[in-house]
């Protein structure tokens, strides 16, 4: 099949989800421009596509504005782990929210499409189980999170109004735990600790008692999640929940990643974050029915593939006297 090539800009894109994104569409024919300001995301993340003669990119901050010529619009600039996005909370919630403005107004000049990589984190602590999108969440407006939490429904707000007034092609995305090769292994999630940690064989944190909930997806089914939303007909906007609805407890999750490195490591307990969600799981109906989409790649497959990665890069970090 032949591929109409269009001008992509992947904002956040020398991050770890920009970084698989960017990938995928400089492989499908694409000329894609990646934005960042590094913050979070490292050039080593799309090293291997600098040269390419279909690929860009440019320091640039979201919450300036940008004058570029694309055809669609995937924003996923903002920091993204708890660590990252509480370190300057004001930032953050500029980078959802201005960051938003402005490329709501650069697709509105050059009427293209654009997509938005909002949050779980709009359901706050969630009180209905799993999390349909006609779901209004649980947020706490003032606490630690919220800087994350709320500026990111800001930002859905600000699409569905640009969408509205300004008939902007829009789609919503709401990302739940998405984890894979090219996390930060310093940014504190809980996939990244729990590998990082055995691999060195040092005791396994976990906040609180283990006992609430995440549904981790696999990046690679993450991004062909996006990358059909981004495809939809014009009358799909979402927002549309794209997750691995496989549920489990945090506990597990060690358990597993314990099993999988073979470490000898201890499980220890440390104090649960303020307003820490108790359970998250999506449901995908929507996405199934719309995209024709569901991941394919089971925790074990995906975590063992991260786990090879954290591997060669602590080999690396070591090789270069680093750890
Ligand atoms: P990440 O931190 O690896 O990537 C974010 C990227 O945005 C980084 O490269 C960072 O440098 C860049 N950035 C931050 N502020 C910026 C600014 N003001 N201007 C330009 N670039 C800026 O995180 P990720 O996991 O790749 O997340 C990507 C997007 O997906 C984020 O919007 C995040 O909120 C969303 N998301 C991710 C997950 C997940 O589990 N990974 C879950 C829900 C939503
Ligand atoms: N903007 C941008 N690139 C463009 C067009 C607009 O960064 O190509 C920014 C600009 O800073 C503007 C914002 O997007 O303030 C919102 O644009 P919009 O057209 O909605 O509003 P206005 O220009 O009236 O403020
Ligand atoms: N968590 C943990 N130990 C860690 C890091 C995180 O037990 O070393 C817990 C955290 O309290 C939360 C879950 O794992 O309940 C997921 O945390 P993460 O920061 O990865 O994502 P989010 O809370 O944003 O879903």
């Amino acid at each position: 099949m032949s591929v109409i090539s269009k001008r992509i800009l992947v904002t956040g894109g020398a991050g770890f989800l920009g970084s698989h994104l960017c990938e995928r569409l400089v492989a499908a024919g694409h000329d894609v421009l990646c934005v960042d300001n590094y913050f979070t995301g490292r050039r080593e993340n799309v090293a291997h596509l600098i040269g390419h003669p279909r690929f860009e990119i440019m320091r640039h901050d979201v919450t300036f504005p940008l004058y570029v010529e694309v055809d669609e619009i995937y924003n996923l600039a903002c920091p993204a782990s708890p660590i990252h996005y509480q370190h300057d909370p004001v930032q953050t919630t500029k980078t959802s929210v201005h960051g938003a403005i402005n490329m709501l107004g650069l697709a509105k000049r050059l009427r293209a499409k654009i997509l938005q990589a909002s949050t779980s984190e709009v359901y706050g602590d969630p009180q209905v189980h799993p999390q349909r999108e006609g779901y209004w969440g649980h947020v706490n407006p003032i606490g630690y999170r919220s800087c994350y939490d709320e500026g990111k429904r800001c930002a859905e707000t600000l699409f569905f109004d640009y969408h509205r007034q300004h008939r902007l092609r829009i789609k919503v995305a709401r990302i739940f735990n998405t984890y894979g090769p090219r996390m930060h292994p310093q940014d504190g999630r809980v996939v990244s600790n729990f590998i990082m940690q055995a691999l060195a064989g040092e005791p396994i944190t976990i906040y609180g008692d283990g006992s609430q909930t995440r549904s981790f997806c696999f990046v690679d089914d993450l991004i062909e999640g996006l990358i059909r939303l981004m495809e939809t007909p014009d009358e799909v906007t979402g927002p549309m929940n794209i997750g691995n609805p496989v549920e489990m407890t945090i506990k597990e999750l060690a358990e597993a990643v314990i099993d999988l490195t073979g470490s000898s490591s201890k499980l220890v307990h440390k104090a649960l974050p303020q307003d820490d969600p108790i359970q998250r799981q999506p449901d995908i109906g929507l996405a199934r029915s719309a995209l024709g989409w569901e991941p394919q790649v089971a925790l074990r497959d995906g975590l063992s593939k991260t786990i090879s990665y954290f591997r060669a890069l602590r080999e690396e970090l070591d090789a270069a006297g680093r750890v």
